[in-house]
């Protein structure tokens, strides 16, 4: 393993986040080898971590100042073993191709755990739509899609939003594919709710990470009432997390954004969250803010070259990383435990460095991972893809309890995998076991392509 991995970090020396995912699943599919040796004679490693599928292209578009501008657009079509690739574009400065392949490998397993038909893949662009007017960002998506439609489609690959990418860019986009294809398909998930979107597919992400936490307190016997939660973010899956942990009695108290972090000592109630709301869809403000209109709560600005973040030294009982990858280092962890916290559940991907896990299981917190934990977004997107194939729309209860289902599921599959292999309680062995197992016997089932 050690061999392969060095493999993959010299063919791509720069790719360091991809190296992170692959590093840490190649750490936990470890036993699944001594059990399988045809896996390593069919070189199945080798073979997952190298994409199907790799579009890079050029996106030049005007701005409103009469600018040419030319961004860089991706999309990594990682794994189609047991369905079209599925995964969302992501617009933001930071997006290069080891961000996109790291967020593509992971995509592949966390399809596989929630037991629908999708294959993984991720997409999108180092244009940041922060401070443009609608008409670059419509601009933009229209250029970005002029050349990523004839990669995609509903039986093909179905890309859908994550950061920077709502419904606004998922309105561009899917109007320009309309257009070129001459077809109205499911061919992007996210959509609204008048043309083809699902309900509950804004709230997915966020309430499937808290129906996953509930559970794993539930293995506990204990619920989110009267709880304190950290939650960092302010975006989709932070407000949506936010209103579920509400909903369960639980009290919110931090929210930031990538300057950074307000502390609301009495809780972040549902008025409050309707302001986060309005200021950050609408009005699309900083988090700062806040303070302006709830005076009672104190903003402290992060410094990008931190050592640790302070959102994560306030006292609490859970933490939900819901931001970016690699948000919460090691020092965090420490002081995630100095506060308290027993219970860390990623709503971002990869939000915890490799030293925070570590701090985790050393200090047994329950430690729910990303790849798990928000399956909830991508697997709405699929319910959403088999509500548009069947040209129906089913109400909000019944997608609502089809995802507390499905999170239920996922909850039970990591922990009877974890338990298969001798990691009781271990959710990320349990989630790159499990995920890992399904897509490798699919590739093999279909032969070496
Ligand atoms: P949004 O764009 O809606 O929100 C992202 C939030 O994170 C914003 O508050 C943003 O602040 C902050 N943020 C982004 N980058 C950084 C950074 N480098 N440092 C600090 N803060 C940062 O995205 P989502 O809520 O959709 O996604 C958040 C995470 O959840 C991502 O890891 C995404 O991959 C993951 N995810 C999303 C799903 C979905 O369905 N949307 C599904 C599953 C996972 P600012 O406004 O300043 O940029």
């Amino acid at each position: 393993m050690e061999n392969i991995l060095s493999t993959i970090v010299q063919r791509d020396p720069h790719e360091k986040e991809f190296h992170q995912a692959v590093r840490e699943m190649l750490q936990m599919v470890r036993p699944v080898f001594e059990r399988n040796p045809e896996y390593r004679r069919e070189a199945v490693l080798e073979r997952i971590a190298e994409p199907e599928r790799v579009i890079m292209f050029r996106v030049p578009w005007m701005d409103d100042q009469g600018q040419v501008q030319v961004n860089r657009g991706y999309r990594v079509e990682m794994n189609s073993a047991i369905g079209p690739y599925k995964g969302g574009l992501r617009f933001h400065p930071s997006v290069n191709l080891s961000i996109v392949k790291f967020l593509a490998f992971d995509q592949v397993f966390k399809n596989s755990l929630t037991t629908l038909p999708m294959g993984g893949g991720k997409g999108g662009s180092d244009f940041n739509p922060k401070g443009r007017s609608d008409g670059e960002v419509m601009r933009f998506c229209q250029t970005f899609m002029a050349e990523l439609f004839r990669h995609i489609g509903p039986d093909t690959d179905i890309p859908a939003g994550d950061i920077g990418v709502g419904a606004r860019e998922i309105g561009y986009l899917f109007g320009m594919y309309k257009k070129l294809r001459n077809e109205f398909t499911g061919v992007l998930t996210g959509k609204s709710l008048d043309w083809g979107g699902s309900l509950v597919r804004p709230e997915a992400a966020g309430y499937g990470v808290v129906y996953f936490a509930a559970e794993m307190l539930a293995a506990r016997s204990e619920t989110f009432e009267g709880k304190t939660c950290l939650i960092s973010g302010a975006g989709n899956v932070a407000q949506h997390a936010a209103e579920k942990i509400i909903d369960l009695g639980g009290r919110v108290v931090t929210f930031s954004d990538s300057s950074g972090y307000i502390f609301d000592e009495q809780g972040i109630d549902r008025e409050k969250l309707a302001f986060v709301r309005h200021l950050k869809n609408i009005l699309r403000g900083r988090i700062r803010e806040y303070v302006e209109k709830y005076p009672g709560a104190v903003y402290t600005e992060i410094d990008p070259d931190r050592d640790h973040n302070p959102l994560w030294s306030h006292a609490a009982d859970c933490a939900m990383p819901c931001a970016t990858e690699n948000e919460l280092n090691e020092k965090d962890a420490v002081n995630l435990v100095r506060g308290g916290v027993r219970l860390v559940c990623e709503g971002a991907n990869m939000p915890s460095t490799p030293g925070a896990i570590g701090v985790f299981d050393e200090h047994g917190v329950l430690f729910g991972p990303g790849k798990a934990a928000n399956a909830g977004g991508v697997a709405v997107s699929g319910l959403e893809m088999a509500q548009n194939s069947m040209r129906l729309r089913w109400p909000k209860e019944e997608v609502d309890e089809r995802l507390r289902q499905i999170m239920k599921n996922i909850h039970s599959i990591c922990l009877d995998a974890a338990a298969e292999y001798g990691m009781e309680g271990n959710y990320l062995a349990g989630a790159d076991i499990a995920g890992f197992v399904k897509v490798v016997n699919a590739m093999l089932d279909q032969g070496l392509v």
